[in-house]
């Protein structure tokens, strides 16, 4: 039903030019990239008591590679051609061959569906990383065909999707059942992915009713991996990821 081509376009693109950095914070961890010194799926932790709003202050969420990198409308990739270096093929039931998430994601991805399918869940991973030169060519497509403006509703700019971290995947019922469509969220699976994928290190990025603050419409197929710990906080802080982090909203380019 769905085309490999409107597959890799549907929303889950990021996108963004000039960078509105206003909120970066300074503090980089040097190592946070593959290591993700996070405790065990600790989901309820107590709520911080008193004071101190800040979720995660050494967070890394402008280089690349690391694991809490935000990409957004606002928020390019830099450089915009960044590739991953840890790619792997996660052991997952895929739609085509080939898809791959970086190292820590794969295994993340493979915890997140044998959990489904031992509770009776089958999940396909139906997209995954993308490179800088295919978004061109999956983007470029849309403008071609649609114009710029319509494309942006639909695809991300190539720099701008988070799919281009390794770090992203969109995910369906076994079945095909509402495959990267918004009715994906009411079928059983887009259920559980909705309520389990935290506990797995994984957020669902563009959540309904924050069109605004994300960029994009809800996707309730677009998960983010961010690795258990921080998925729990930014579940608590409300889900959007740009609001939990402290970031300004990015409606657009
Ligand atoms: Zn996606």
């Amino acid at each position: 039903m769905v085309g490999l081509l409107t597959m890799a376009l549907t929303g889950c693109s990021t996108a963004e030019p000039p960078v509105g950095s206003s909120t970066d914070r300074a503090t980089a961890d040097p190592s946070v990239s593959s290591t993700p010194t996070y405790s065990p799926p600790g989901m309820s932790s107590p709520a911080s008591p008193s004071a101190e709003p800040e979720p995660e202050p050494e967070l890394d969420h402008s280089s690349p590679a690391s694991i809490h990198v935000l990409v957004n409308k606002r928020r390019p990739l830099n450089p915009a051609d960044y590739a991953p270096e840890d790619l792997s093929v996660p052991d997952v039931p895929p739609s085509r061959t080939g898809l791959e998430l970086r190292q820590e994601a794969a295994g993340a991805a493979e915890d997140l569906f044998s959990a489904a399918a031992a509770e009776g869940v089958d999940l396909n991973l139906l997209s995954a990383y993308r490179s800088y030169g295919y978004q061109q060519g999956t983007y470029g497509g849309w403008v071609q065909k649609y114009g710029r403006a319509e494309a942006d509703r639909i695809s991300a700019r190539p720099g701008f999707s988070e799919h281009q971290t390794g770090l992203a995947m969109d995910v369906g019922a076994a079945d095909g059942a509402c495959a990267l469509q918004q009715c994906f969220g009411d079928t059983p699976e887009g259920a559980w992915v909705a309520e389990h994928a935290a506990e797995h290190g994984w957020i669902v990025r563009y959540p309904e009713g924050a069109e605004d603050t994300t960029g994009y419409s809800p996707e309730p197929w677009h998960l983010r991996y961010l690795g258990t710990r921080e998925a729990a906080d930014v579940v608590h802080s409300g889900g959007v990821l740009e609001t939990a982090w402290g970031f300004e909203a990015a409606p657009g380019y």
